[in-house]
């Protein structure tokens, strides 16, 4: 009887990968909110962009809505948590003029750029935010200040093309999960434009999204192709997955679960690079492993690029009368 042996296949697992301290915390807020109020307990916009966290939250009793409106009013008492992408002034401020109990769960590296922006426009600076249109960090994050007053540029064409509103100084600020690479080409142009422009005092683009692109450019020379676990909606996993392509990886997906790879993508190959976005669970990067162990005789090697020690405060509510942290 012969037994055909597997191929070979060595799967260098990026790290760090996955989960951020703003996706703990988010997803932590959820859960001990139902455990300390129980259900239902509602949330505007998914908690993290991941389908498998919104499914597991949504079997625990959470809720979730788009906005607050599609609250029930005979509800309008239960908690409603705000995701970690934070949002304009306008959803807590129409939250407290409906007497709505909310938590806030955005990120706190994400509030630091809401700030930020306060900042600029209480010094009569014109504010540039450097992202991308429709996500919903970038709709919080223009909506700090009033409508209008925010230009978002999410090129280095846009940058070239941008014509001050006023003779006013300038600001930039940016999303927390652009590609490192392309922020730094597009703030190349505006500070060859205007030299004056204000910088942040330290990047905007934050330590989880840096490090998991730093991750994935070391690996991606090594291996034939790679995958990042994570939503297409997730802007930070989106760019995982275009850091690999440039790096020269000639398959580069990105997947939210085992059932989608596209087997014929990956024949042959005999080194797989493999990490996830900072809102896609550990447990889902170990499905990918499993599945292309059913079908290679696989050997894992992480390749570390930096440590993460930092983790962040839970809001004041949460932190009382909820037991140990576990
Ligand atoms: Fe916060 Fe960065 Fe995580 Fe976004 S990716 S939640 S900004 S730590």
């Amino acid at each position: 009887e012969t037994r055909h042996a597997k191929p070979s296949l060595t799967i260098h697992l990026c790290a760090p990968r996955g989960f951020c301290a703003g996706v703990d915390r988010a997803i932590q807020i959820v859960e001990l909110a139902l455990e300390k109020y129980g259900r239902p307990v509602y949330v505007r916009h998914e908690i993290v962009h991941n389908k498998f966290v919104v499914d597991g939250l949504k079997a625990k009793g959470a809720v979730f809505v788009e906005e607050l409106e599609e609250i029930p009013s005979e509800h309008a008492s239960r908690p409603v948590i705000f995701s970690a992408h934070g949002v304009p002034k306008s959803v807590p401020a129409d939250a407290e003029a409906r007497k709505m109990f909310f938590l806030d769960a955005t990120c706190p590296l994400v509030s630091k750029v809401h700030k930020e922006a306060e900042i600029h426009f209480r010094r009569d600076r014109e504010v540039l935010l450097i992202g991308h249109a429709g996500h919903p960090e970038v709709i919080g994050t223009m909506g700090q200040l009033p409508e209008g007053t925010v230009t978002l540029i999410e090129t280095e064409d846009d940058a070239r093309a941008y014509v001050p509103k006023s003779d006013r100084p300038l600001a930039y600020i940016t999303q927390t999960t652009l590609s490192v690479d392309d922020t730094a080409g597009i703030v190349a142009v505006l500070q060859e434009r205007f030299p004056e422009i204000v910088a942040p005092h330290k990047e905007d683009i934050c330590y989880a999204t840096t490090n998991r692109q730093e991750a994935v450019k070391e690996v991606a020379p090594k291996v034939d192709a790679m995958i990042v676990v994570g939503a297409p909606n997730s802007s930070n996993s989106q760019r995982l997955r275009e850091v690999a392509e440039r790096a020269g990886c000639r398959t580069s997906v990105l997947i939210q679960r085992a059932s989608e790879i596209s087997w014929p993508d990956f024949e042959g190959i005999a080194a797989l690079g493999l990490t996830a976005g900072a809102s896609a669970p550990e447990t889902l990067v170990e499905e990918i492993i499993g599945a292309f162990a059913g079908r290679f005789d696989v050997t894992v090697e992480t390749v570390r690029t930096a440590e993460e020690t930092i983790a962040f405060n839970l809001p004041r509510e949460l932190r009382e009368a909820t037991g140990p942290a576990t």
